[in-house]
């Protein structure tokens, strides 16, 4: 049994102009110590698809259809009292927005301490301070700034302390929504290494969100690519990043930096993902693909199977020979 299974996920938000089917038809598993990473471009649901996992879904947000099963509970049946209690317990989220997680009057210090009191109440100080300097070390902060305020840390800082305190807690899975977005890319690398290893050390499971493909090509173990609120393509990472079968895939690769190469042509995919309140009847990335056809605006692509990728295009049979680079065909 996986640790965490997502079926058939649907997550709405009213809005004026009808639902905005943020999350539609999502499914896929987390296995226990598994890294998954999460990418697609901004507004494809990513942020949505975490939230409704732990219930902190706005409150014009929903999940309209679905079920999220963890560790044999089924999530989308519990009550929001027993999600909340399972939220930083089992399940932690890293938020998008580091500085807004953080409570400005207290220090660093005293806000991982009160996390740690809610969920090991009978924990000495000893014991939960060596935690706390563990979690200091691991994440490479200064066991000195423990008594700053969160004005006095970067952004980066500040990140790195919301790691530290999710780690203190031990959860089984970790949720990353764009952990690292406030540091450089070569940071962002080095910190979701640290992370990785603290995580195989532990068997934490963790699912890394990010519109940045280059920062998970390593990190993580499956990829899931959304696109407009659906799975675009599923699979290892070494096939996502080495030879895709989705379009969109492929532009994802090609918008992005790879960090191991230093000389490269960046394309950026050319048009905006659609109108998740009216999104169109066929593949939804018909208007923007360089292989689309009839058969594609109007109707909903199969899943095809390549090897361990899953990918929900008509024409993958078209990849190699019309879209793949030159340096990607010899892999
Ligand atoms: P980013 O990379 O920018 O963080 P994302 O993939 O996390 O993007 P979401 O934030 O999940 O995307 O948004 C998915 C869709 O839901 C978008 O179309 C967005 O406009 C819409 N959305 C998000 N939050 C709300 C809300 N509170 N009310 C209405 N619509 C929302
Ligand atoms: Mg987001």
């Amino acid at each position: 049994m996986a640790l965490l299974e997502i079926e058939d996920l649907e997550v709405y938000y009213e809005s004026e102009d009808g639902p905005i089917k943020a999350v539609d038809g999502v499914s896929f598993d987390i296995d226990a110590g598994e890294t998954v990473g999460i990418v697609g471009e901004s507004g494809c649901g990513k942020s949505t698809l975490a939230k409704a996992l732990i219930g902190i879904l706005p409150r014009n947000g929903y999940v309209n259809d679905g079920t999220v099963r963890f560790d044999g509970d089924t999530l989308t049946a519990m009550s929001e009292r027993r999600q909340r209690e399972l939220r930083w317990d089992e399940i932690s989220l890293i938020a998008q927005s580091a500085m807004n997680a953080l409570d400005p009057v207290y220090t660093i210090r005293e806000q991982i301490q009160e996390a740690i009191d809610a969920h090991y109440p009978k924990m000495g100080r000893t014991e939960s301070q060596q935690k706390i300097d563990e979690a200091f070390d691991l994440v490479g902060l200064d066991r000195e700034r423990q008594t700053d305020y969160p004005h006095q840390f970067s952004g980066g800082m500040r990140q790195r302390a919301m790691i530290a305190m999710s780690l203190v807690l031990e959860p089984s899975l970790i949720l990353a929504d764009e952990p690292t977005t406030a540091l450089d890319v070569i940071m962002q690398d080095q910190i979701l290494k640290r992370v990785n290893e603290i995580q195989r050390e532990s068997d934490t499971a963790m699912m890394v969100i990010t519109h940045d493909v280059a920062v998970v090509a390593e990190t993580c173990d499956r990829i899931v690519v959304m696109y407009a609120g659906e799975i675009a393509e599923e699979g290892p990472a070494s096939d996502i990043f080495g030879k895709p079968y989705h379009p969109y895939t492929l532009g994802l690769k090609s918008a992005f930096p790879d960090i191991r190469r230093s000389e490269q042509d960046l394309v950026s995919i050319g048009g905006h993902p659609p109108d998740l309140s009216n999104p169109p009847s066929g593949c939804r990335f018909a208007e923007r693909c360089p292989l689309a056809t009839d058969v594609c605006r109007e109707t909903v692509p199969p899943i095809r199977e390549h090897g361990g990728l899953s990918s929900r295009c008509h024409h993958t049979d078209r990849i190699d020979s019309e879209l793949r680079p030159v340096s990607d065909k010899a892999r």
